[in-house]
Protein backbone atom coordinates (compact mmCIF):
# COMPACT_ATOMS: atom_id res chain seq x y z
CA UNK A 1 0.00 0.00 0.00
CA UNK A 2 1.17 3.74 -1.11
CA UNK A 3 0.58 5.96 1.67
CA UNK A 4 1.07 9.99 1.75
CA UNK A 5 2.03 11.41 5.23
CA UNK A 6 2.04 14.92 5.84
CA UNK A 7 3.51 16.93 8.89
CA UNK A 8 3.09 20.97 9.48
CA UNK A 9 3.31 21.24 13.65
CA UNK A 10 5.45 23.78 13.19
CA UNK A 11 7.97 24.99 10.95
CA UNK A 12 8.21 22.61 8.35
CA UNK A 13 5.74 21.62 6.01
CA UNK A 14 6.88 18.10 5.17
CA UNK A 15 5.07 15.32 2.52
CA UNK A 16 6.31 11.82 1.86
CA UNK A 17 5.42 9.05 -0.07
CA UNK A 18 5.91 5.81 1.98
CA UNK A 19 5.27 1.84 0.45
CA UNK A 20 4.23 -0.48 3.54
CA UNK A 21 4.04 -3.93 3.25
CA UNK A 22 3.79 -6.94 5.54
CA UNK A 23 7.66 -6.60 6.86
CA UNK A 24 9.19 -3.52 5.16
CA UNK A 25 7.86 0.35 5.32
CA UNK A 26 10.08 1.62 2.47
CA UNK A 27 10.63 5.44 1.83
CA UNK A 28 9.64 6.46 -1.45
CA UNK A 29 10.32 10.35 -1.59
CA UNK A 30 10.29 13.02 1.21
CA UNK A 31 9.61 16.87 0.35
CA UNK A 32 10.46 19.68 2.97
CA UNK A 33 9.67 23.31 3.26
CA UNK A 34 10.64 25.15 5.99
CA UNK A 35 9.08 28.65 7.19
CA UNK A 36 12.87 28.90 9.28
CA UNK A 37 14.53 31.92 8.37
CA UNK A 38 11.15 33.93 8.45
CA UNK A 39 11.15 33.75 12.01
CA UNK A 40 14.43 33.64 12.61
CA UNK A 41 14.22 37.97 13.70
CA UNK A 42 11.81 37.25 16.22
CA UNK A 43 13.61 34.36 18.00
CA UNK A 44 11.20 32.14 17.72
CA UNK A 45 8.09 30.19 15.67
CA UNK A 46 5.20 33.03 15.07
CA UNK A 47 2.56 30.88 14.40
CA UNK A 48 0.46 33.56 12.06
CA UNK A 49 3.50 33.31 9.70
CA UNK A 50 4.18 29.57 10.13
CA UNK A 51 0.57 28.88 9.44
CA UNK A 52 0.72 31.06 6.10
CA UNK A 53 3.68 29.70 4.59
CA UNK A 54 2.32 26.21 4.90
CA UNK A 55 -0.91 27.15 2.65
CA UNK A 56 1.54 28.39 0.03
CA UNK A 57 3.87 25.35 0.71
CA UNK A 58 1.45 22.69 0.90
CA UNK A 59 0.76 21.80 -2.72
CA UNK A 60 4.22 22.74 -4.41
CA UNK A 61 5.49 20.45 -1.88
CA UNK A 62 3.16 17.79 -2.21
CA UNK A 63 3.50 17.95 -6.17
CA UNK A 64 7.10 17.02 -5.74
CA UNK A 65 6.89 14.09 -3.10
CA UNK A 66 4.73 12.68 -5.55
CA UNK A 67 7.12 13.61 -8.51
CA UNK A 68 9.85 12.30 -6.47
CA UNK A 69 8.55 9.50 -5.75
CA UNK A 70 7.30 8.82 -9.48
CA UNK A 71 3.33 8.13 -8.27
CA UNK A 72 0.27 10.09 -9.22
CA UNK A 73 -2.58 10.65 -6.70
CA UNK A 74 -4.76 7.98 -8.03
CA UNK A 75 -1.95 5.54 -6.64
CA UNK A 76 -2.08 6.66 -3.13
CA UNK A 77 -3.74 3.61 -0.81
CA UNK A 78 -4.22 6.50 2.56
CA UNK A 79 -3.45 9.62 3.66
CA UNK A 80 -1.22 10.09 7.00
CA UNK A 81 -1.70 13.54 8.83
CA UNK A 82 0.07 15.17 12.07
CA UNK A 83 -2.95 15.50 14.31
CA UNK A 84 -0.97 16.93 17.09
CA UNK A 85 0.85 17.92 19.65
CA UNK A 86 1.71 21.57 17.74
CA UNK A 87 0.65 24.72 16.64
CA UNK A 88 -3.16 24.90 15.95
CA UNK A 89 -3.04 26.62 13.34
CA UNK A 90 -0.69 24.81 11.18
CA UNK A 91 -1.84 21.90 12.32
CA UNK A 92 -4.74 22.87 10.81
CA UNK A 93 -3.27 23.46 7.29
CA UNK A 94 -1.67 19.77 7.29
CA UNK A 95 -5.41 18.88 8.38
CA UNK A 96 -7.42 20.67 5.85
CA UNK A 97 -4.77 19.23 2.91
CA UNK A 98 -5.13 15.51 4.03
CA UNK A 99 -9.06 15.60 5.02
CA UNK A 100 -9.62 17.18 1.35
CA UNK A 101 -7.25 14.63 -0.24
CA UNK A 102 -9.11 11.61 1.54
CA UNK A 103 -12.73 12.74 0.89
CA UNK A 104 -11.29 13.44 -3.05
CA UNK A 105 -9.84 10.04 -3.30
CA UNK A 106 -12.30 7.94 -1.42
CA UNK A 107 -9.15 6.40 0.69
CA UNK A 108 -8.83 6.29 4.12
CA UNK A 109 -7.47 9.06 6.94
CA UNK A 110 -5.28 8.56 9.89
CA UNK A 111 -4.86 11.41 12.02
CA UNK A 112 -0.56 10.22 13.68
CA UNK A 113 1.06 11.79 16.67
CA UNK A 114 3.89 13.77 15.24
CA UNK A 115 6.37 12.84 18.65
CA UNK A 116 5.40 8.77 17.68
CA UNK A 117 6.42 9.66 14.49
CA UNK A 118 9.78 11.05 15.22
CA UNK A 119 10.49 7.67 16.78
CA UNK A 120 8.92 4.87 13.95
CA UNK A 121 10.21 6.88 11.39
CA UNK A 122 13.36 4.74 12.23
CA UNK A 123 11.57 1.84 10.97
CA UNK A 124 12.11 3.57 7.55
CA UNK A 125 16.21 3.42 8.13
CA UNK A 126 16.67 0.27 10.42
CA UNK A 127 13.71 -2.31 9.35
CA UNK A 128 10.40 -2.74 11.43
CA UNK A 129 10.88 -2.65 15.29
CA UNK A 130 11.34 -5.87 16.93
CA UNK A 131 8.37 -6.98 19.87
CA UNK A 132 9.73 -4.42 22.61
CA UNK A 133 11.61 -1.03 22.19
CA UNK A 134 12.56 1.63 24.28
CA UNK A 135 12.23 4.96 22.95
CA UNK A 136 13.79 7.95 23.66
CA UNK A 137 12.41 11.02 22.31
CA UNK A 138 14.11 14.10 22.73
CA UNK A 139 13.00 17.12 20.21
CA UNK A 140 12.39 21.39 20.53
CA UNK A 141 9.42 20.50 22.79
CA UNK A 142 9.79 17.18 24.09
CA UNK A 143 11.59 14.87 26.14
CA UNK A 144 10.28 11.77 27.03
CA UNK A 145 11.31 7.95 27.67
CA UNK A 146 8.65 5.50 26.15
CA UNK A 147 8.13 1.78 26.66
CA UNK A 148 6.50 0.91 22.79
CA UNK A 149 5.45 -2.45 22.76
CA UNK A 150 3.40 -1.82 19.64
CA UNK A 151 4.35 1.46 17.68
CA UNK A 152 0.22 1.86 17.05
CA UNK A 153 -1.57 0.37 20.45
CA UNK A 154 1.26 -0.13 23.08
CA UNK A 155 3.04 2.97 23.84
CA UNK A 156 3.78 3.86 27.57
CA UNK A 157 5.20 6.94 29.00
CA UNK A 158 7.74 6.53 31.69
CA UNK A 159 8.75 9.99 32.14
CA UNK A 160 8.95 13.09 31.00
CA UNK A 161 10.88 16.45 31.44
CA UNK A 162 9.21 18.47 34.24
CA UNK A 163 10.51 21.77 32.58
CA UNK A 164 12.46 22.38 29.66
CA UNK A 165 12.97 20.14 26.41
CA UNK A 166 16.36 19.41 25.68
CA UNK A 167 16.49 20.95 22.46
CA UNK A 168 14.85 24.22 24.41
CA UNK A 169 17.57 23.92 26.43
CA UNK A 170 20.46 24.34 24.03
CA UNK A 171 17.89 26.75 22.00
CA UNK A 172 18.07 29.15 25.61
CA UNK A 173 21.72 28.68 25.74
CA UNK A 174 22.49 29.52 22.74
CA UNK A 175 20.46 32.96 22.93
CA UNK A 176 22.75 33.39 25.99
CA UNK A 177 25.89 33.25 23.80
CA UNK A 178 24.72 35.06 21.63
CA UNK A 179 23.85 32.82 18.51
CA UNK A 180 21.24 32.57 15.86
CA UNK A 181 18.31 31.18 16.20
CA UNK A 182 17.55 28.72 17.00
CA UNK A 183 20.61 28.26 18.53
CA UNK A 184 20.61 23.71 18.95
CA UNK A 185 22.92 22.97 15.80
CA UNK A 186 25.39 26.31 16.66
CA UNK A 187 25.90 25.10 20.07
CA UNK A 188 26.61 21.59 18.90
CA UNK A 189 29.43 22.82 16.49
CA UNK A 190 30.53 25.52 19.25
CA UNK A 191 31.01 22.33 21.47
CA UNK A 192 32.70 20.54 19.21
CA UNK A 193 35.84 22.64 19.85
CA UNK A 194 35.71 23.36 23.70
CA UNK A 195 36.21 20.55 26.41
CA UNK A 196 33.60 18.85 27.71
CA UNK A 197 35.20 18.56 31.52
CA UNK A 198 35.84 22.12 31.74
CA UNK A 199 32.97 23.23 33.98
CA UNK A 200 31.35 20.58 36.24
CA UNK A 201 27.64 22.14 35.44
CA UNK A 202 24.66 19.79 37.26
CA UNK A 203 23.11 16.77 36.39
CA UNK A 204 19.29 17.50 36.47
CA UNK A 205 17.43 14.48 38.61
CA UNK A 206 19.99 12.10 39.13
CA UNK A 207 20.60 12.68 43.11
CA UNK A 208 18.99 9.67 45.44
CA UNK A 209 16.35 11.23 45.86
CA UNK A 210 15.45 12.74 42.85
CA UNK A 211 15.99 8.63 41.34
CA UNK A 212 13.38 7.52 44.28
CA UNK A 213 10.18 9.50 42.00
CA UNK A 214 11.87 11.02 38.99
CA UNK A 215 13.99 8.26 37.82
CA UNK A 216 12.94 8.18 34.44
CA UNK A 217 11.84 12.10 34.22
CA UNK A 218 14.21 15.14 33.14
CA UNK A 219 14.89 18.87 34.16
CA UNK A 220 16.75 20.94 32.31
CA UNK A 221 15.65 24.36 33.48
CA UNK A 222 18.50 23.93 36.19
CA UNK A 223 21.28 23.38 34.20
CA UNK A 224 20.50 26.62 31.76
CA UNK A 225 20.53 28.91 34.52
CA UNK A 226 23.81 27.38 36.20
CA UNK A 227 24.83 28.22 32.66
CA UNK A 228 23.47 31.96 33.13
CA UNK A 229 24.51 32.30 36.00
CA UNK A 230 28.48 31.24 35.73
CA UNK A 231 28.54 33.06 32.39
CA UNK A 232 26.65 36.27 34.43
CA UNK A 233 29.61 35.68 37.15
CA UNK A 234 32.49 35.75 34.51
CA UNK A 235 31.35 38.87 32.62
CA UNK A 236 30.69 40.75 36.38
CA UNK A 237 34.46 39.99 36.84
CA UNK A 238 35.37 41.36 33.81
CA UNK A 239 36.81 38.15 32.27
CA UNK A 240 36.34 36.66 28.85
CA UNK A 241 33.94 33.72 28.66
CA UNK A 242 35.32 31.17 27.24
CA UNK A 243 32.66 30.12 25.22
CA UNK A 244 33.49 27.14 23.39
CA UNK A 245 34.23 25.38 26.89
CA UNK A 246 31.03 26.36 28.39
CA UNK A 247 29.01 25.18 25.28
CA UNK A 248 31.27 21.44 25.24
CA UNK A 249 30.55 21.19 29.16
CA UNK A 250 26.86 22.08 29.14
CA UNK A 251 26.22 19.97 26.20
CA UNK A 252 28.29 16.83 28.17
CA UNK A 253 25.71 17.31 30.94
CA UNK A 254 22.49 17.41 28.27
CA UNK A 255 23.75 13.92 26.72
CA UNK A 256 25.09 11.92 30.13
CA UNK A 257 22.02 12.70 32.13
CA UNK A 258 20.14 11.62 28.59
CA UNK A 259 22.25 8.23 28.19
CA UNK A 260 22.69 7.59 31.82
CA UNK A 261 18.40 7.61 32.67
CA UNK A 262 17.94 6.03 28.96
CA UNK A 263 20.22 3.10 29.82
CA UNK A 264 19.31 2.39 33.38
CA UNK A 265 15.56 2.54 32.38
CA UNK A 266 16.52 0.06 29.48
CA UNK A 267 18.34 -2.69 32.33
CA UNK A 268 15.66 -2.03 34.36
CA UNK A 269 12.51 -3.37 32.00
CA UNK A 270 14.85 -5.73 30.33
CA UNK A 271 15.13 -4.00 27.01
CA UNK A 272 17.67 -4.66 24.80
CA UNK A 273 16.53 -2.18 21.68
CA UNK A 274 16.77 1.23 22.31
CA UNK A 275 15.33 3.81 19.68
CA UNK A 276 16.33 7.77 19.62
CA UNK A 277 14.69 10.28 17.75
CA UNK A 278 13.63 14.11 17.52
CA UNK A 279 15.09 17.26 16.56
CA UNK A 280 17.34 16.92 19.19
CA UNK A 281 18.62 13.09 18.12
CA UNK A 282 20.93 15.28 15.39
CA UNK A 283 23.22 16.37 18.62
CA UNK A 284 26.58 14.85 18.31
CA UNK A 285 27.91 14.95 21.77
CA UNK A 286 24.54 12.91 22.58
CA UNK A 287 24.93 10.44 19.29
CA UNK A 288 28.27 9.84 20.51
CA UNK A 289 28.03 9.13 24.15
CA UNK A 290 24.41 7.01 23.06
CA UNK A 291 26.84 4.93 21.04
CA UNK A 292 29.77 4.46 23.77
CA UNK A 293 26.91 3.77 26.59
CA UNK A 294 24.82 1.30 24.79
CA UNK A 295 27.97 -0.69 23.07
CA UNK A 296 29.26 -1.04 26.78
CA UNK A 297 25.73 -2.00 28.11
CA UNK A 298 24.97 -4.53 24.99
CA UNK A 299 21.95 -2.51 23.98
CA UNK A 300 21.13 -2.21 20.06
CA UNK A 301 20.96 1.43 19.67
CA UNK A 302 19.12 2.81 16.45
CA UNK A 303 19.43 6.73 15.63
CA UNK A 304 17.79 7.12 12.05
CA UNK A 305 20.18 9.42 10.35
CA UNK A 306 19.96 13.50 11.04
CA UNK A 307 17.95 14.56 8.17
CA UNK A 308 15.31 12.08 9.47
CA UNK A 309 15.57 13.78 13.08
CA UNK A 310 14.05 16.50 12.28
CA UNK A 311 10.52 17.71 11.28
CA UNK A 312 9.44 16.31 8.15
CA UNK A 313 6.45 13.87 5.93
CA UNK A 314 8.34 11.13 6.20
CA UNK A 315 8.00 10.45 9.72
CA UNK A 316 4.17 10.75 9.19
CA UNK A 317 3.86 8.50 6.17
CA UNK A 318 5.87 6.08 8.64
CA UNK A 319 3.35 5.60 11.80
CA UNK A 320 0.70 6.20 8.83
CA UNK A 321 2.47 2.67 7.35
CA UNK A 322 2.39 1.03 10.81
CA UNK A 323 -1.23 1.70 11.18
CA UNK A 324 -1.98 0.43 7.38
CA UNK A 325 -0.16 -2.48 8.18
CA UNK A 326 -1.93 -3.88 11.45
CA UNK A 327 -5.39 -3.03 9.34
CA UNK A 328 -6.15 -0.11 12.05
CA UNK A 329 -9.64 1.68 10.61
CA UNK A 330 -9.20 4.88 9.68
CA UNK A 331 -9.86 8.09 11.93
CA UNK A 332 -13.19 10.01 11.78
CA UNK A 333 -12.87 12.55 8.89
CA UNK A 334 -14.31 15.33 11.43
CA UNK A 335 -10.92 14.58 12.94
CA UNK A 336 -10.06 17.70 15.20
CA UNK A 337 -6.23 18.84 15.92
CA UNK A 338 -4.58 18.39 19.43
CA UNK A 339 -2.19 21.00 20.67
CA UNK A 340 -1.70 18.63 23.54
CA UNK A 341 -1.84 14.85 21.69
CA UNK A 342 -0.40 12.45 24.69
CA UNK A 343 1.45 10.34 23.56
CA UNK A 344 -0.14 6.98 24.19
CA UNK A 345 -2.15 8.50 21.53
CA UNK A 346 -0.90 7.24 17.96
CA UNK A 347 -3.57 7.31 15.87
CA UNK A 348 -6.94 9.28 16.21
CA UNK A 349 -9.98 7.17 17.07
CA UNK A 350 -7.72 4.62 19.29
P1 LIG B 1 8.23 18.62 18.86
O1 LIG B 1 8.74 17.57 17.94
O2 LIG B 1 8.41 18.30 20.31
O3 LIG B 1 6.85 19.05 18.52
P2 LIG B 1 9.72 20.48 17.27
O4 LIG B 1 9.08 19.75 16.14
O5 LIG B 1 9.70 21.97 17.31
O6 LIG B 1 9.15 19.93 18.66
P3 LIG B 1 12.05 19.35 16.25
O7 LIG B 1 11.96 20.07 14.95
O8 LIG B 1 11.80 17.92 16.32
O9 LIG B 1 11.19 20.09 17.37
O10 LIG B 1 13.49 19.68 16.86
C1 LIG B 1 13.97 21.00 16.86
C2 LIG B 1 14.85 21.20 18.06
O11 LIG B 1 16.04 20.40 17.94
C3 LIG B 1 15.28 22.63 18.24
O12 LIG B 1 15.24 22.96 19.61
C4 LIG B 1 16.72 22.61 17.71
O13 LIG B 1 17.55 23.60 18.26
C5 LIG B 1 17.15 21.24 18.17
N1 LIG B 1 18.31 20.74 17.42
C6 LIG B 1 18.39 20.41 16.11
N2 LIG B 1 19.63 19.99 15.78
C7 LIG B 1 20.37 20.05 16.92
C8 LIG B 1 21.72 19.74 17.27
N3 LIG B 1 22.59 19.29 16.37
N4 LIG B 1 22.11 19.93 18.57
C9 LIG B 1 21.23 20.39 19.48
N5 LIG B 1 19.96 20.69 19.24
C10 LIG B 1 19.53 20.53 17.98
MG1 LIG C 1 11.56 23.14 12.78
FE1 LIG D 1 9.24 17.60 15.87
Amino acid sequence: ALVLGIESSCDETGVAVVRATDDASELLSDAVASSVDEHARFGGIIPEIASRAHLEAMVPTLRRALDDAGVTLADVDAVAVTAGPGLVGPLTVGASAAKALAVALDRPLYGVNHVIGHVVVDELVHGLFPDRVMALVVSGGHSSLLLVDDAVDGVTELGHTLDDAAGEAFDKVGRLLGLPYPGGPHVDRLAREGDPTAIRFPRGLTAPKDQARHADDFSFSGLKTAVARWVEAREDAGEPVPVADVAASFAASVADVLTAKTIAACRRHGVDTLVVGGGFSANSQLRELAAQRCAEAGITLRIPPVRYCTDNGAMIAAVGAAAVRRGVPASPLDLAVDSSMPLTQVVVGR
